[in-house]
């Protein structure tokens, strides 16, 4: 069987071991303690840890043979343009989407809380630090703390430099391009654990699960995932369709394994270095492209997590028979497009941004979050597959549009 059916079969048997333990678990019986917090947490961790550290040493080695390369055209400006547009354009229109059909479903109408007015939660997340912290003092330490922003920008800087050093610069890149093979080899390695991965994460998240929390909010649960396969199933193929003119259903045929990783994991950050090697591999995207578009993707492009912010501002706003009114819904577009550029692709920090976003709708703050973190997790784990999906897509595109997507490899069969 092949790797990717594996993937998907452990997604399955996992969710329904879990599902299956969830009604035999008991607090600090044997299936928690030696099962579900014992074997699957360990492999679930090993797993997780094991990309995670691909992850630095795959964004500098890979961003630097593609700027080494690029370097030398002056085609880097364009890319970056369009890459960042594409970015802004599918945020913007996830958010819209969400806002739109939320207040038509009214997921939180009928709810009549009111707000106590708490403490407020000091969000303040200045613009200025938020420009400063691009720019690396120490690459080491930026490495260390995996601050991906400041990786890429000095793997950009590295990769220029390289490209400008004449003989010297084109020893070191022979020496990067050797490496970037070793650092895909890995990946591949790794790779191979995905469907024990897969499937602990999944039966112990299935079998740690309070179904209880979805009861007041089956609605606002549902309305999130509609809109999230909307932006799946007509956004992505739309742009696929009409701005590289390739077929969308290979694409999602080669993604969904991606998907899979993205859902188990929820983190676009961990998922890296399996979206990076399906999409240069698979699809057929250049490293030129790819090694750029990608990290930048997973650390400012969560049109996943929009769709949850915008829903949730909607549903907050109903709960508590809040009126924001049609200016204050275009702040919320331009808020969460900020807040999706500010999410790390780390589990769960789609809550944090989601602050900002109610700070500027005017709405009650803790007490919205602590209405709706009952179902985040599992809202995490599918937003992110959203969130990588869109990465690959705008991916694809610039690749297209820049003649860096070889066709041969995009129709070729999804199996290996
Ligand atoms: N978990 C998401 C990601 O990694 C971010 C979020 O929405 O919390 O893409």
């Amino acid at each position: 069987m092949s790797l990717t059916k594996r993937i998907l079969l452990a997604m399955v048997l996992g969710i329904a071991l879990g599902l299956l333990l969830n009604g035999f678990t008991s607090p600090g019986g044997w299936i928690e303690r030696y099962l579900v917090e014992g074997l699957f947490d360990m492999v679930g961790t090993i797993f997780v840890n094991s990309l995670k550290l691909l992850v630095v040493p795959l964004v500098f080695v890979s961003l630097v043979c593609g700027t080494a390369s690029l370097g030398e055209t002056s085609r880097v400006g364009p890319m970056a343009g369009k890459t960042v547009g594409l970015y802004v354009l599918t945020t913007a229109i996830a958010i819209t989407l969400a806002i739109g059909v939320a207040s038509l479903l009214g997921p939180g109408k009928g709810l009549s809380l009111t707000a106590t007015g708490g403490a407020e939660m000091d969000v303040g997340l200045s613009l200025k630090d938020t420009i400063v912290n691009i720019f690396p003092s120490n690459p080491i330490q930026a490495m260390a703390d995996g601050s991906m922003l400041q990786v890429i920008v000095f793997s950009l800087l590295f990769g220029f430099a390289i490209s400008r050093s004449g003989e010297k610069g084109r020893a070191i890149a022979g020496f990067f391009n050797n490496l970037n093979e070793v650092v895909m080899q890995m990946i591949l390695m790794l790779v191979q654990l995905a469907p024990y991965g897969v499937f602990c994460l999944l039966a112990k998240l299935f079998a740690s699960m309070g179904f209880e929390v979805f009861e007041d909010l089956v609605f606002y649960f549902f309305t999130v995932v509609g809109v999230l396969l909307m932006q799946c199933l007509l956004v992505y193929p739309a742009l696929l369709r009409a701005l590289a003119r390739v077929n969308p259903i290979t694409f999602f045929r080669k993604m969904y394994p991606v998907q899979v990783f993205a859902f188990s994991t929820a983190s676009s950050n961990a998922t890296l270095p399996y979206t990076l090697s399906t999409v240069e591999k698979k699809l057929g995207v250049d490293n030129k492209v790819a090694s750029f578009t990608l990290p930048l993707g997973a650390t400012i492009n969560m049109d996943g997590t929009s769709i949850m912010q915008g829903v949730a501002t909607v549903f907050i706003a109903q709960a508590y028979g809040v009126d924001v009114g049609i200016m204050g819904y275009l702040m919320v577009v331009l808020t969460a497009t900020l807040a999706s550029i500010g999410t790390a692709g780390v589990p769960g920090v789609g809550m944090v941004t989601l602050t900002m976003v109610l700070q500027q709708a005017g709405l009650p703050i803790e007490e919205g979050i602590a209405l709706i973190i009952g179902v985040d997790r599992l809202l995490d784990m599918l937003r992110t597959s959203v969130n990588v999906t869109g990465d690959a897509a705008v991916t694809t595109v610039v690749a297209n549009s820049e003649s860096l997507l070889d066709s041969d490899t995009y129709e070729a069969p999804a199996d290996r």
